[in-house]
């Protein structure tokens, strides 16, 4: 399942050890790679090959394979045999095509190109063209005899290969290039003349000269070794590094490198470049799906420098590549049995497949897209429900504008490239987002507005709640990346005109600045002025419902929710929630009525004090627990009795001692000054080194007894009342943070006798379990005392985490970018279990836990248990039931399906990647 891991090389472990087999050619029809070695030639490789053995227009080229670039990275060099295959396979290139790399009257021209395993658009760079120099540029122009375009192509060799391969700034190409612009007073790249073209050149050779301290290399060799080692380097640059990390990919996979003959899409307008879908990837629909620019070379369509036109355009222009086009990609589709994300050329009227792959898709669309296969007997049901990665599942809870309070003011509309609602204050740049955004409780939404987007913004992307650009089609960067977010994004609302440096947009007459709210309707393109509310989503879609019809069947763990308030569990239980996992009760302490007696009882100076605040507190917490009873009716509600330390009761001790002081500045009589200097000698009676390993837990409710006799008098009394009217209420006591057995038997007996005082004055009882959470590595250890006094055992994987690495989670920002850098860490064990570790100790937990209590029930109620991977691992040690946020149960569900059925049907539940 998990997507991280190098599998071995499939296809060459026929090869012997020593033997690597570096390069892989593919052309005239024929390739010696295939679409199945994706761990060697990489996703575009693969396809390539697949393609070529297809009998497809691909032009041809070679592969050199992801071992080559692991060996660069590892030692700083190439293999020799690399080199050496390499410059075979380049000759058996030019025999083919008959021509010579950049040299002669008709020179070779050749894109280089990365691909990795799994796809990372964008992320990673391409060189096209290459082969050109002063003289090949020359001969081309000859050759073509269109001097426009060979200047065209050489200025974009030099702008590619500066930037990607001597680590030239792009915008130092783009000033002499938009310079030239305005000095011919001209708006598009296209009305630049050969002459123009070749001003820009010689500009663009002294950027070269100035910043590289070299001149742009003239050797096609030279060109092409330099070229490859840069793409092998392209795998670490810092936003490729992000994407992987964002997406869970291995940084040790290494990208492959593809070798090919150009083809030509800026010969004029006969010539063309596009991109498309063989289905819509927002929606699902069964549409052929594309956009294309005519006399446009590589990026141009999904960098958004021009808006690209929808595909049927080129069905009025050219109805017989159209039709080839749709014809190959639907023949595309019915081979890889999925939706196919494709790249095309068409030059002077002959069509070339320069790329394909399985789409990338939104979550409603990945369903949808499921469905629809089964009806067409593509897939069969066992396959559809692995089409859905568990995460996207999310997509159908989000939420939507709330637009009933009318003056809705619309300011543009754009492409729907993302779905759900964003609100947020906007911002111009990618480092203004993580600047406004914030961090924990200063956290405040913020939308990215960008003329288009650059991979450079990813950091940028990440922290905001949505993203508006005026340029790029619906296969634009901005596009593609927001929806793998499942982020909120617009693209193409070519009414705004976004002015970075003064960090302002308009429209019309309408200027918006740095800071303004807008809200937008990622499913409509809607860009509305103004802070909407947003409506949560819910989860009575008529797709969702098949999709879930069919892998529910198959699910044996149990998937509760994470719900303090009546609110939630209702939500949760429409999210097919089978119980509350935790209820937490410190939460109903902190709303504003409560807390003066909270901090009344914890003031108090005698138990007898304490008993009469914590009277006022029952009424209050039992009517909390008749809600959630109600909501859940028939369903278990485990209620975990009061956990935090004290003192997050209090108010700060800074604030009091800064009240204090200018009161007795200002009004020293004053008898709140009495009172804060009251507040602040408890709170330093209270005040701890480290509160997380404090007084905190059931040490609490031993230190205070009468805490815990009144919280589960407030359940048991909650739990009869509803049963009066029917409703059947399952308490389930939790006692937090045990390590010792005595620990349970103390709160153990309270409860009980509290339980049984209650049944008796009400003359009903009611069933009720009493367990405890195992979140310190020694209760794991000695789970097999606990389950003596525990009916049931709650995996508390934060604490767990956090005890077992000595982590704190809320500090653990302060290192783990560092870890995560360094790969001393994967990823973020408070993200996923750390199954090594932590799940270890888990294991041992279930295992001496069932010794003495064989039908313990088993449940996980940290941050985990909505986090797809570690569902999987949950159902693998045997938990009961998993229980996460009410928005992650759809999520957890599925996931626990997917693994449930991956154990009956022997299949590898490999995710659409
Ligand atoms: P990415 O992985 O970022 O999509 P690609 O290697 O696919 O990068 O290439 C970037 C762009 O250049 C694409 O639009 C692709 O179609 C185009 N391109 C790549 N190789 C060639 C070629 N040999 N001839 C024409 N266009 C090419
Ligand atoms: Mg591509
Ligand atoms: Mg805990």
């Amino acid at each position: 399942m998990s997507v991280t891991s190098v599998s071995k090389p499939g296809a060459s472990q026929t090869q012997s050890k020593q033997e690597t087999k570096y390069v892989f050619f593919f052309g005239a029809g024929k390739a010696e790679g295939n679409g199945k070695m994706k761990d060697e030639l990489g996703g575009k490789g693969a396809g390539l090959a697949e393609m070529t053995n297809a009998g497809l227009p691909v032009p041809p080229g070679f592969t050199i394979q992801t071992a080559a670039c692991r060996e660069y990275m590892k030692t700083g060099k190439v293999a020799e045999a690399m080199e050496k295959e390499t410059a075979t396979a380049l000759a058996r290139l030019e025999e083919l095509q008959n021509q010579k790399l950049g040299a002669g009257e008709n020179p070779l021209l050749v894109s280089v190109r990365s691909g990795a395993k799994f796809s990372m658009p964008g992320m990673m760079d391409t060189i096209l063209n290459l082969g050109l120099n002063d003289e090949s540029v020359k001969a081309l122009a000859r050759k073509s005899k269109n001097e426009r375009f060979a200047y065209d192509s050489y200025r974009r060799l030099i702008q590619m290969f500066g930037n990607v391969v001597l680590d030239i700034p792009k915008h130092a190409f783009d000033e002499v290039f938009d310079g030239q612009k305005k000095k011919r007073r001209v708006k598009l790249d296209t009305e630049l003349t050969a002459a123009d073209l070749q001003e820009v050149i010689a500009q663009y050779k002294q950027v070269v000269k100035q910043h590289a301290k070299r001149d742009f290399p003239q050797g096609p060799l030279e060109q092409l070794t330099l070229a490859r080692d840069a793409v092998f380097r392209s795998w670490n640059n810092d936003r490729a590094k992000v994407y992987r990390r964002m997406n869970n990919i291995s940084d040790d996979l290494g990208t492959a490198v593809n070798v090919q003959c150009m083809v030509f899409g800026n010969l004029g307008e006969t010539s063309g470049t596009g991109v498309g879908f063989t289905r819509n990837p927002a929606t699902g629909a069964k549409e052929f799906y594309g956009e294309f620019l005519m006399n446009a070379q590589g990026e141009d369509v999904v960098a958004g420098i021009r808006t690209p036109v929808h595909i049927s355009e080129l069905r009025k222009l050219m109805p017989q590549v159209y039709d080839q086009l749709h014809d190959i990609t639907s023949r595309l589709e019915k081979h890889y049995r999925d939706v196919q994300d494709f790249e095309f050329t068409i030059q002077e009227g002959r069509l070339y497949m320069l790329q394909t792959r399985n789409g990338k898709r939104t979550g409603r669309a990945a369903v949808r897209i499921a469905i629809d296969m089964v009806n067409e007997e593509l897939i069969n049901i066992d396959e559809a429900i692995f089409r859905v990665d568990p995460n996207q599942l999310y997509d159908f809870l989000v939420p939507t504008l709330d637009e009933s309070k009318g003056g809705v003011e619309v300011i543009a509309t754009g492409l729907p490239a993302s779905p759900g609602a964003a609100v947020g204050q906007i911002v111009f740049t990618a480092n203004d987002a993580v600047v406004a955004a914030g961090t924990g409780a200063a956290k405040s939404p913020v939308i990215l507005v960008r003329s288009e987007t650059t991979p450079e913004d990813i950091h940028g992307m990440e922290v905001a709640i949505g993203i508006l650009t005026a340029r790029g089609g619906m296969t634009s960067h901005a596009a593609v990346v927001t929806r793998g977010m499942g982020k909120c994004c617009i693209v193409g609302a070519g009414e705004i005109e976004v002015d970075e440096k003064k960090k302002q947009m308009r429209v019309d007459s309408l200027t918006l600045k740095e800071g303004d709210w807008i809200s937008l309707d990622g499913t409509t393109g809607r860009v509305i002025k103004g802070r909407l509310n947003t409506v949560p989503a819910s989860a009575d879609n008529a797709d969702l419902q098949i999709l879930m019809g069919w892998a529910e069947p198959f699910r044996t763990m149990g998937v509760r929710a994470n719900a303090d308030i009546p609110r939630d569990a209702i939500q949760a239980r429409a999210f097919g929630a089978e119980g509350i996992g935790l209820c937490r009760t410190e939460h109903m302490f902190f709303a504003e009525d409560r807390i003066p007696h909270m901090r009344a009882m914890i003031m108090a100076r005698t138990e007898e004090e304490r008993r009469a605040e914590l009277a006022k507190l029952l009424p209050m917490q039992r009517s909390d627990f008749e809600g959630i009873f109600r909501a859940m009716d028939g369903l278990p509600v485990t209620i975990r009795l009061l956990d935090p330390p004290l003192h997050e009761f209090l108010p700060k001790r800074e604030e009091l001692m800064v009240e204090i002081a200018r009161l007795e500045l200002t009004d020293p009589k004053s008898p709140r000054l009495k009172e804060a200097g009251e507040i602040l000698r408890r709170v330093e009676e209270l005040h701890e080194f480290n509160p997380m390993l404090g007084l905190r837990g059931c040490r609490l409710g031993i230190t205070y007894p009468e805490i815990s006799e009144m919280q589960a008098r407030a359940i048991f009394e909650a739990a009869v009342n509803v049963a009066k009217d029917g409703i059947k209420a399952i308490p389930e006591v939790m006692i937090p943070l045990i390590v010792t057995v005595k620990e349970m038997s103390n709160q153990g007996a309270i409860i009980r006798q509290v339980a049984e005082q209650v049944f008796k004055e009400k003359g009903s009882r009611v069933e009720y379990l009493l367990g405890t959470m195992i979140e310190l590595p020694r209760a794991c250890v000695i789970a097999d005392d606990i389950a003596v006094e525990a009916e049931f055992f709650s995996f508390g994987t934060n604490d767990l985490t956090q005890t077992t690495y000595g982590f704190s989670r809320d500090d653990i920002g302060t290192f783990l970018p560092a870890y995560i850098e360094h790969g001393i860490l994967k990823n973020d064990p408070f993200a996923t279990i750390d199954q090594t570790g932590v799940g270890e100790l888990m294991e041992m937990g279930v295992e001496r836990g069932r010794k003495t209590r064989p039908n313990i029930k088993l449940g996980i109620c940290g941050e985990h248990g909505g986090d797809p991977e570690s569902v999987v691992y949950c159902h693998k040690i045997g938990l009961t039931y998993v229980s996460c946020s009410p928005f992650r149960v759809l999520t957890a569900r599925l996931a626990a399906a997917q693994a449930a059925a991956t154990d009956k049907l022997k299949v590898e539940a490999g995710r659409t990647k």
